[in-house]
């Protein structure tokens, strides 16, 4: 396969990107502006055309797309192709409760593909600097196999890379076994849950240094840096964090540099970034936490033009080490549909994984958010997969401490003016909250009790 797309975004300056950026962003807003009536009356009633596009500050003009645009219940009204030039959907759990349907162009296929193969390759994936860009060893594409958008974008991406084994995470663990022996692939990417599940499960009949794995790359849930630290002893190998969803394809991926600082990198050359406060939605600084909204530069089928994608994150003026033209922005600090308040506290799901791992307990919990008509009878309970010695009320002790250190205000309303309970531990057996048929663990869950 001809690999000359492997150095397009390696071979861009910092300073090539927003010229880039502007032109594109003129192209994509005229194809949808005249292939879809929903988008030009949005536009319309926003009081622009897309002729009047002359500079990228000018993208806070544009209308704000809901992800509910996407719902299948609204399909085909948001599509802006002929149905005739599909080539598939990928689909999406929504907010809605209905899932997104994303249909994807034919046209736009080879394009996807190279974006996802250029983005896995800032991993290292592959080898970019020589055999033309193919690795010889296979990359282990550990998704379930559906409409769902990781297993397309990474296996159909990895392929341009090297050999890719398909390997649906609902296949027997003793065929996974025999694959990895046989196959010896240098490079699994999978989901968290999934890749501490897949080691629990085989760790007593495979020597996980004898595999000789060159790297691991996990996405589609935040993970900590306890989890990292944890998988990489376990797998002898290095972990690196990818960010993507069926919207943009491959949002941002780490390179051997960035792993270690907290930043990725971020695809400028495909994708414009707003971080907003969620409230006023106006920009943030840099260096502050917001919710981003994203404009997709290549999609045709559909318009992701300043769509809010709801995940946490945090831009940042810093380079990388690796000299890449790429941006960093932060690693993905969970969802804002999972964030909550507790009493007066904001809590992120970040600082409830950091304080669970950084408590020495599985990633495996469950949080139920109880909410009541009277909200100073809410409370806290986490259920956590563990079968040890300790009591849980040394467990809650240990990881209250820990996110009492991490929040100032969870550590007001719960320690100093004792507003609220602390957060309650339930022990479950391992095994009880995760298991094979799900590949993602959804770690928080809101609950209304009638008390
Ligand atoms: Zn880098």
């Amino acid at each position: 396969m001809n690999n000359k797309f492997i150095h397009t975004y390696f071979g861009l300056t910092a300073r090539d990107i927003p010229g880039l950026q502007l032109a594109k962003l003129k192209n994509i807003v005229e194809f949808h502006y005249s292939n879809n009536i929903t988008y030009r009356k949005l536009l319309d009633d926003s009081g622009i055309h897309p002729s009047q596009l002359t500079s990228l500050e000018q993208l806070s003009l544009l209308p704000i797309i809901d992800s509910k645009q996407l719902s299948q219940d609204k399909f085909p009204g948001f599509c802006s192709l002929s149905l005739n030039d599909v080539a598939t959907y990928l689909e999406t759990s929504g907010s809605t409760g209905k899932p997104k349907l994303i249909p994807v162009a034919e046209k736009e296929i080879p394009h996807i593909y190279g974006h996802v193969a250029q983005m896995l390759s800032i991993a290292g994936i592959g080898s970019p600097y020589t055999n033309n860009g193919r690795g010889n060893r296979p990359i282990y594409c550990l998704f379930p196999t559906g409409p769902w958008p990781s297993s397309f974008f990474i296996q159909n991406g990895s392929e341009q890379l090297a050999p890719t084994v398909r390997a649906d995470v609902r296949m027997p663990m003793h065929w996974h076994k025999e694959k990895l022996q046989i196959l010896k692939p240098a490079d699994i990417i999978t989901y968290p849950s999934f890749l501490s599940y897949f080691y629990d499960q085989l760790k007593e009949e495979l020597d996980f240094a004898d595999l000789d794995l060159k790297r691991i790359v996990i996405g589609g849930e935040p993970f900590t840096e306890a989890f990292r630290t944890k998988m990489e002893a376990a797998f002898h190998t290095k972990i690196y964090d990818i960010y993507g969803c069926g919207e943009i394809a491959i949002g941002s991926i780490e390179c051997s540099y960035s792993r270690t600082t907290g930043y990725t990198h971020w695809c400028a050359p495909e994708l414009l970034l707003e971080v907003v406060d969620p409230e006023t939605m106006q920009p943030v600084d840099d260096g502050e936490v917001g919710i981003m909204v994203v404009t997709n530069l290549w999609r045709k089928s559909t318009p992701i033009i300043r769509y809010v994608m709801g995940d946490i994150i945090q831009k940042t003026s810093k380079q990388c080490e690796c000299g890449s033209s790429l941006p960093l922005v932060s690693r993905i600090k969970g969802r804002q549909d999972d964030a909550f308040c507790y009493g007066a506290a904001n809590l992120y799901p970040d600082q409830i994984n950091k304080a669970v791992t950084s408590a020495g307990y599985s990633d495996k919990f469950v949080l139920e958010i109880m909410d009541t008509a009277d909200e100073m009878a809410s409370e806290l309970v986490m259920n956590l997969e563990y079968d040890g010695p300790e009591q849980q009320d040394s467990i809650a002790n240990k990881i209250n401490d820990q996110l009492a250190s991490l929040s100032m205000e969870y550590k007001t309303i719960v320690r100093l003016e004792k507003f609220r309970p602390p957060m309650r531990i339930q022990c479950v057996k391992p095994g009880t909250l995760f298991s094979q048929s799900m590949t993602k663990l959804k770690r928080f869950k809101r609950i209304t009790v009638d008390r």
